[in-house]
């Protein structure tokens, strides 16, 4: 699948309910090859990322009641016209796109204009959203059957292609799409028809996502419960006495970060593990990353280091952009690990050890604490220091405090910088307004640079602006300095771990957040 195909060819891909992890392996692999996505508001946009950067990616989304982006028509045309053209296009559609996505229409013109097309079926949010409210739509002891409806239907439709009468008793489960405009004539229908009005329903908004939302009441009360909690589509209406099990079986919205929006603030390459743990405990990651890191213009300490390290008895990282950054530049230079035999090697903690051990060296000291003033006060007590010639490759500004405690016992300290950190640009008013909308519950910092970088990026005319924007808004910091550089700005560290890891930042955030549930 290489090269482009003469001929285009249109798959139909099925992107799921929502939760981004819902998708088939056929269609990543689908999109991981597209030269051109055409997607639905129902899609989520993370999806995206699994398609190649040259992808054109092109939004049509729909939402019902709303005007259309581009009619079904246009959509249509865009389909037929990048075909024409030989591409290779995915239609990503939310959920299955046989199931009330119009797939079936789309493809019909694709035909009429003779072009390729393949199907790839995908989690409909009708089971997603029973699934993730704790809802089985079938059970044994409750019901055998089950039938998907739309609820559209029901919309003033002289003749409705539903036979309420024999829906209403017939299926024992039923679930509607598209339905929370009509709930009150939809309910009505199935009463009208010898539903009893006691039948458990449960609505579920946005399902599969952060956002999601459930209410349950009965075929009688639920137009009442839809109301009073606002609850708008994306919904969905699940009818039956397998709602009764939510009771027992809900797990999605217990785990214990859901609900909670989370600001993570590493540089981009850095907050994925973090982002994906909070995610995993139910956390809404939201990341705005607060440092670009790029290489330095001028390698000339380093380079020259890298050609005499018998120069040196220690090699020092107190980060893992250091590790990465050194030896990229060590390859660039020719030269492997084998050039620092002669080193023994200092690290600040266990992730930067890990770091260097990708490249097949050990870390001769970590401290027990992780900091750069440990570092260098474990290489005082160890007596390495008096004497001793370090190499210290990291960022082109840093704080001091490791190498002039090495130098004030008497060691010798070569400074390398390897890279620098930039303040990103942009996404500054979108912050603001979730800060004053009160949208975003907890900050993650793991660097005093992030704190800083962060806080300006606030605009905030003074610190008591400051302080308002995040009155109500936990802060946690990774360690001691980064805590300290929250404090100096006026501001209260609600979160802080033993030990500075990622693992245990997750583990507090998560007991934080536990203690009030
Ligand atoms: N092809 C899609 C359905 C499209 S119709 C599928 O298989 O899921 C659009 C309707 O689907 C919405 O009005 C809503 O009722 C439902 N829907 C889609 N995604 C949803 C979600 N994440 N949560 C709740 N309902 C959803």
């Amino acid at each position: 699948m290489n090269d482009t195909p003469q001929k285009g060819k249109v798959y139909l891909v099925g992107a799921g309910p929502g939760d981004p992890g819902l998708i088939t392996l056929r269609g990543k692999f689908l999109l991981e090859r597209a030269e051109v996505v055409i997607y639905d508001h129902l899609a989520n946009v993370k999806l995206l990322a699994h398609a190649p950067a040259s992808a054109e990616l092109i939004y049509v989304g729909k939402k019902g009641g709303v005007k259309h982006i581009i009619p079904q028509d246009g959509i249509n045309q865009l389909l037929i016209e990048y075909g024409l053209a030989g591409k290779r296009v995915v239609r990503l559609k939310g959920g299955d796109p046989f199931i009330f996505g119009r797939g079936a229409e789309e493809i019909e013109e694709l035909v009429k204009a003779g072009i390729d097309f393949e199907v790839v079926p995908g989690v409909t949010s009708a089971t997603a959203a029973a699934t993730y409210s704790g809802i089985p739509i079938t059970h044994r002891d409750y019901t055998a059957s089950v039938a998907f409806i739309t609820g559209h239907e029901a919309d003033g439709k002289e003749e409705s292609n539903i036979a309420w009468d024999k829906l209403a008793t017939g299926a024992g489960t039923i679930v509607v799409y598209m339905g929370i405009k009509n709930l009150p004539i939809i309910t009505k229908k199935l009463i009208d028809n010898g539903r009893s009005p006691d039948t458990p329903v449960a609505v579920v908004r946005w399902a599969s996502t952060p956002q999601q939302r459930s209410v349950v009441g009965t075929l009688a009360t639920i137009t009442e419960v839809v109301k009073a909690a606002k609850i708008a589509p994306p919904a969905l209406i699940i009818v039956g006495e397998v709602v009764k099990l939510r009771k027992t079986i809900d797990w999605y919205e217990h785990r214990p970060l859901f609900g909670k929006r989370i600001a993570v603030t590493r540089t981009r390459e850095q907050s994925s593990e973090l982002v994906s743990k909070l995610e995993e405990y139910g956390a809404e990651c939201l990341e705005y990353p607060t440092i670009h890191i790029e290489p330095v213009t001028d390698y000339s300490v380093i380079d020259a280091a890298l050609n005499n390290m018998t120069a040196y008895d220690w090699l020092l990282f107190t980060s893992l952009n250091a590790v990465t950054y050194f030896f990229k530049r060590l390859h660039e230079k020719g030269f492997d690990s084998r050039a620092l035999a002669p080193c023994k090697i200092g690290v600040v903690g266990k992730t930067t050890a890990d770091e260097v051990s990708k490249y097949g060296l050990r870390a001769d000291l970590i401290p027990e604490q992780f900091t750069g003033e440990c570092l260098a006060k474990a290489l005082i007590s160890a007596d390495e220091v008096q004497g001793k010639r370090f190499l210290l490759p990291r960022a082109l500004k840093a704080m001091e405090t490791l190498p002039e405690m090495l130098e004030d016992t008497g060691g010798s300290v070569t400074v390398a910088p390897v890279y620098q950190n930039v303040p990103p640009q942009g996404r500054k008013e979108e912050l603001r307004k979730q800060l004053l909308a009160q949208e975003i519950d907890l900050v993650t910092f793991a660097s005093s640079s992030a704190v800083t970088n962060f806080l300006n990026m606030l605009d905030a005319q003074d610190e008591a602006e400051l302080q308002q924007l995040l009155k109500s808004v936990k802060i946690a910091a990774i360690g001691p300095v980064t805590a300290e550089t929250v404090r100096k700005r006026g501001l209260k560290v609600d979160i802080q771990p033993e030990r500075y890891t990622i693992n245990d930042l997750t583990k507090e955030i998560v007991a934080c957040y536990c203690q009030e549930c």
